[in-house]
């Protein structure tokens, strides 16, 4: 049984992977930590990997300390930039027994969304990406759907695929939605919605619909049990939970 503590315990995403680990058999849950607690309490009570679902300004101190003691992460938390990774990969090497993964996405749905958009996007013309969020959503397009359209930039590239066809010539600002690496984005916002995602592929003929539909965030919990399973064989710094889940 793996000993494992959830930092962040009480937020809205880690109450509910708190209580995914409490009830795995085999997981064990030692220490459910908030922003008053010790982190001394991960070594008293023997913790061999954390989840980390803080907040951007806490989890750098979190990892440091976690690293330090030999204690494996999954990082939920977001606010990772290229400083901050080469903070982490420095610390990591000087544990490199220490495994550290961060996750931006921890829903095994959207992951395989992303995956089969970009193994699909050489075999289309075209590809566009709608995102659907709740109205209260601060940041537009989404996270997901911004590395969506990479990936998918990347995959044409790679295979030599021209631009997207599109004859517009004008329009009014905006009807053509945001463009990243040459993928148009639309963000929706709807109340009702949780958070959405369709990407639109088309050819010769026929087109097809990638889509995946949050509804809870305990769709979050299976990839952070999956990432705990799976750290200590992978050790050093691994971005995106997919490496680890073989996608
Ligand atoms: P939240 O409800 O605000 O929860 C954050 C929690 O972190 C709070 O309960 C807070 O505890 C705790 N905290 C703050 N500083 C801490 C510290 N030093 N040590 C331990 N705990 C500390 O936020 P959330 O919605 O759960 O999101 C948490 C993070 O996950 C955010 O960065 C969010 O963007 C990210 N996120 C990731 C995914 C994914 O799939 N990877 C999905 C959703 C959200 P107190 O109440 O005690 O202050």
């Amino acid at each position: 049984m793996m000993k494992v503590a959830v930092l962040g315990a009480s937020g809205k995403l880690g109450s509910v992977i708190s209580d995914a680990v409490d009830a795995a058999d085999d997981l064990d849950l030692v220490a459910r930590i908030g922003s008053r607690d010790s982190l001394e309490t991960l070594v008293e009570t023997g913790a061999e990997a954390v989840v980390d679902v803080t907040t951007p300004a806490a989890v750098m101190e979190n990892l440091r300390f976690c690293i330090e003691r030999g204690i494996h992460a999954i990082v939920g938390t977001t606010g990772f930039d290229e400083e901050r990774l080469a903070t982490l990969r420095g610390w990591l090497d000087e544990h490199p027994r220490v495994g550290v993964v961060i996750a931006p996405n921890f829903s095994i749905g959207a992951l395989l969304m992303m995956q089969l958009a970009a193994k699909a996007a050489p075999f289309f013309e075209s590809v566009e990406i709608v995102e659907l969020h709740h109205p209260t959503k601060a940041d537009a397009p989404s996270g997901t759907a911004q590395r969506t359209a990479a990936l998918i930039a990347d995959a044409r590239r790679e295979a030599g695929v021209g631009p997207v066809p599109d004859a517009t010539t004008t329009a009014l600002e905006g009807a053509r939605g945001a463009e990243i690496d040459g993928i148009h984005v639309h963000a929706l916002r709807i109340r009702g919605l949780v958070a959405h995602q369709e990407v639109v592929l088309g050819g010769v003929g026929e087109t097809l619909t990638i889509r995946h539909d949050s509804l809870d965030r305990a769709s979050f919990a299976p990839g952070a049990l999956a990432g705990l399973r799976a750290v200590p064989a992978h050790p050093g710094l691994t971005i995106g939970l997919e490496h680890l889940l073989g996608l």
